[in-house]
């Protein structure tokens, strides 16, 4: 796919104050890698520019978000690699590369290419918060839901750390969305059902764009897009993905 348009105002004074709280903790914090975390995270960035993973405002976001402070300390090496990684709870944080290709087909939805952000974002499985704190950098506003308590605790420890502002983290069962916010501009998952939910495509507003994985017709998962255009809903797939499971209820 092309690149979309970068955004037109990429400073905002939230995304500023976000950037200046990072970067007085990062003066104050050793990372813990013995490395420059920002030199690994531009090496990983120039390699999603070479594979084509990504789009402009995705590549930028990664390149600021520290993937490492996600992850459990021990793990810290690996956060930089194109690998998925366990975040607990029998869970675990997407590979780089198919994080940068959602996030870029999100950019593909009518409203995000017209306005170069990806407007009211709702996000199901907040896991470990990382993709939050991407989608927060990319979009005005970011609900993020999270049926594990203790990730959701986990998530809202590490966007706290790194000052990530306008997130809204909620402890729920994501298969019903959340009505009260909607209508989003961009949905995406992290887990896989059977099928997209019916509520999460009712909460999609016209000019919109879901990003999901869903099983496949003939076996495995599949990624799932929905466009909802004026005239309706618009389905397309994408490519073979293996995400966790889409549970119901909390635990
Ligand atoms: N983007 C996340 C990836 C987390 S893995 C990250 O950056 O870490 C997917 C997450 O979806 C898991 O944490 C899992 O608990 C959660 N999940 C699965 N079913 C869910 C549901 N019905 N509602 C909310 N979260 C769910």
């Amino acid at each position: 796919m092309s690149a979309p348009p970068r955004p037109k105002e990429p400073l905002r004074p939230q995304a500023l104050l976000a950037q200046a709280a990072r970067d007085a903790a990062r003066r104050h914090t050793p990372t813990g890698l013995g490395l420059d975390s920002a030199a690994m995270r531009q090496r990983m960035v120039a390699r999603l520019r070479a594979e084509g993973a990504g789009c402009e405002p995705v590549w930028q976001a990664m390149a600021e978000v520290p993937r490492h402070r996600f992850v459990d300390s021990a793990l810290a090496a690996q956060a930089y690699e194109d690998t998925s990684l366990p975040i607990g709870f029998g869970q675990t944080i997407s590979k780089p590369s198919v994080v940068a290709r959602m996030l870029e087909w999100l950019f593909l939805g009518t409203t995000a290419r017209a306005s170069g952000h990806l407007g009211r974002v709702l996000e199901i499985g907040t896991g470990c918060g990382y993709q939050t704190a991407l989608l927060a950098a990319l979009a005005r506003q970011v609900v993020s839901i999270e049926r594990v308590q203790g990730l959701h605790d986990a998530a809202r420890r590490h966007l706290t750390a790194q000052a990530v502002l306008h997130s809204r983290l909620l402890y729920a069962d994501g298969m019903a969305g959340h009505a009260p916010s909607a209508p989003y501009d961009s949905i995406i998952a992290a887990a896989g059902g059977d099928d997209v939910p019916e509520a999460w495509l009712t909460q999609l507003a016209v000019g919109g764009r879901l990003v999901a994985p869903a099983r496949a017709p003939g076996g495995g998962q599949v990624l799932v897009v929905v466009d909802r255009t004026a005239e309706g809903l618009r389905r397309s797939l994408g490519e073979a993905v293996q995400f966790v499971p889409l549970k119901s209820g909390r635990i």
